[in-house]
């Protein structure tokens, strides 16, 4: 075993030459530095298996018949610890199998007649070369996956969760190759199924597909056949993998079962077998967590933030805001004579009412605008980097949609209007992130209470270009 110096610039490749004949050996590695290759050489099976371990080999030119080891066994060992090095196969007689068939039976990458002369060799070693880098490239891509992946179960925070998902599935899809997979879970015990994706077969009715790719793309359930419900049913009920000719993983969270991962035409080696594992397993820790999170976040009735919550974005809004000197505007609302709506209809027709207008305040607004319930019939509003100006307008399109929304209770049609106040980031006053929270919030409830004061169903803004704060109504009084 020697290692062979080169002044030639390098190619940054490691090859590795592994044959018994002594004299062959030393020219194929001198026909090697040339091209600038690191090169290294073994005389034995045994050895290059120890310079495998102990370096990153690129390439292995590999002799087949070799006193104590043969080629071949040489080929199965490595691929027990090292699926990257891109092996080509030499022989200097006619091998007991075709060559066809050895580059379909073993996982080498080429296989060289050593009468066809070295020239033939090297355009060998230039084509594993050029695989060897896309494998780099798979390796690398699968190494910063599992990477994301790890960090899946607290990224729903950042990211709508099921978009999230997505983008990683398809990773995973470009990087193994499958045609099509989805993720589909239990709709918990009492909750309303408000994810995309229709229900499927009367019998797994509860199970709601979330995400899709191929051919469960349009999110469209027929698709499955019934083996294929059989075989869903079975790994929901037993929480145990099915692999087939679909990959089946149960998504579990401790004991519980929360619904299935598919993919079609899977998986080719146990690689790719453990990065969908990661992946099933990670998905079901970050729609536990997204569930958790959102049970200590969201208000039932509304579906918008909890008041603790919108304080938190609030906090962490105002703190980028300042530092980064964006505008940041707070709309404060609140419904007018809600009471009554109590009083005439009942309480459940005042839920009803609270809850559409959860639903027709999101819709108005962008992702990244975080509206929450601040109080019973309080309702607040953060539009991250929105001015004054632009506040005004979002604030007068709520009102104008409150008023017109077709609320219908018992057979009666409910009428309900709000009014709003704004307040909006620079103020012209100079404070601490924490005081401008407090005094963001102060000028908004000053102005929903001059809201009120005027009259009901309007906007007041506090406006910052004047140093006492004065009043602009958006809607004046009818
Ligand atoms: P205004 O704001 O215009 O001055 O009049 P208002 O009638 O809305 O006044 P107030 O803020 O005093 O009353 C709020 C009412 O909202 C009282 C309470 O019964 C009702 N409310 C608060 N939370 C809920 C809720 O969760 N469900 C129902 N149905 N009503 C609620
Ligand atoms: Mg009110
Ligand atoms: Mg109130």
């Amino acid at each position: 075993m020697a290692r062979l110096r080169t002044t030639i610039p390098p190619s940054g490749h490691t090859v590795l030459v592994v044959d018994d004949d002594d004299d062959l050996r030393a020219t194929l590695c001198r026909l090697l530095e040339v091209d600038g290759h690191e090169v290294l050489s073994a005389a034995s099976g045994g050895q290059a298996l120890e310079l495998c371990r102990g370096r990153d080999i690129h390439i292995m030119l590999l002799d087949y018949f070799m006193p104590g080891m043969t080629g071949e066994e040489v080929v199965k060992h490595v691929r027990t610890f090292d699926s990257k090095v891109q092996i080509v196969l030499q022989t200097g007689y006619a091998s007991e199998k075709l060559p066809r068939q050895m580059l379909r039976d073993l996982d080498i990458q080429g296989y060289h007649d050593k009468s066809e002369g070295p020239d033939k060799l090297l355009v060998w070693v230039d084509a594993a070369l050029k695989t060897y880098k896309h494998v780099r490239a798979l390796h690398a891509s699968r190494s910063g996956l599992e990477y994301i992946l790890k960090a899946t179960p607290e990224l729903h925070r950042l990211q709508p969760l099921d978009d999230l998902l997505l983008g990683i599935l398809l990773q995973i899809q470009g990087l193994l190759g499958f045609t099509s997979a989805m993720l589909a879970t239990l709709t918990p015990e009492g909750a309303v199924p408000t994810l995309s994706g229709a229900l499927f077969t009367p019998e797994l009715q509860e199970l709601t597909l979330r995400i899709g790719t191929g051919r469960f793309g349009h999110t469209d359930w027929t698709v499955l056949t019934p083996e294929e419900q059989t075989l869903i049913r079975a790994a929901l009920d037993s929480g145990q993998a099915h692999l087939g000719s679909q990959v089946i993983l149960p998504l579990k969270a401790g004991e519980r079962t929360l619904g299935v991962v598919m993919v079609d035409n899977p998986v080719q080696g146990s690689g790719d077998l453990h990065l969908l594992e990661i992946f099933a397993a990670q998905a079901a820790v970050a729609i536990e967590n997204a569930r958790l999170y959102s049970l200590a976040t969201v208000d039932d009735l509304t579906g918008l933030v909890n008041k603790r919550a919108w304080l938190v974005r609030l906090e962490e809004t105002i703190q980028l805001a300042a530092r980064h000197e964006f505008s940041t505007s707070v709309l404060l609302l609140d419904l007018d004579h809600f009471k009554s709506v109590n009083d005439t209809y009942g309480h459940l027709a005042g839920d009803y009412v609270l809850a559409a207008l959860g639903s027709c305040i999101q819709q108005q607004l962008r992702r990244s605008d975080v509206a929450g319930r601040y109080g019973g019939e309080e309702l607040a509003v953060l539009l991250p980097h929105t001015s004054e100006a632009g506040a005004l307008i979002i604030a007068e399109r709520l009102r104008a949609a409150i008023e017109d929304l077709p609320l219908r209770w018992n057979g009666q049609s409910i009428s309900v209007t709000v009014s709003i106040g704004t307040a909006s980031l620079p103020h012209l006053v100079v404070l601490t992130p924490e005081d401008l929270v407090v005094d963001i919030f102060a000028r908004a409830d000053q102005s929903l209470y001059r809201a009120k004061r005027q009259g009901r169903n309007r906007v007041i803004q506090y406006a910052t270009s004047t140093l006492e704060g004065s009043v602009q109504v958006s809607h004046p009084p009818i």
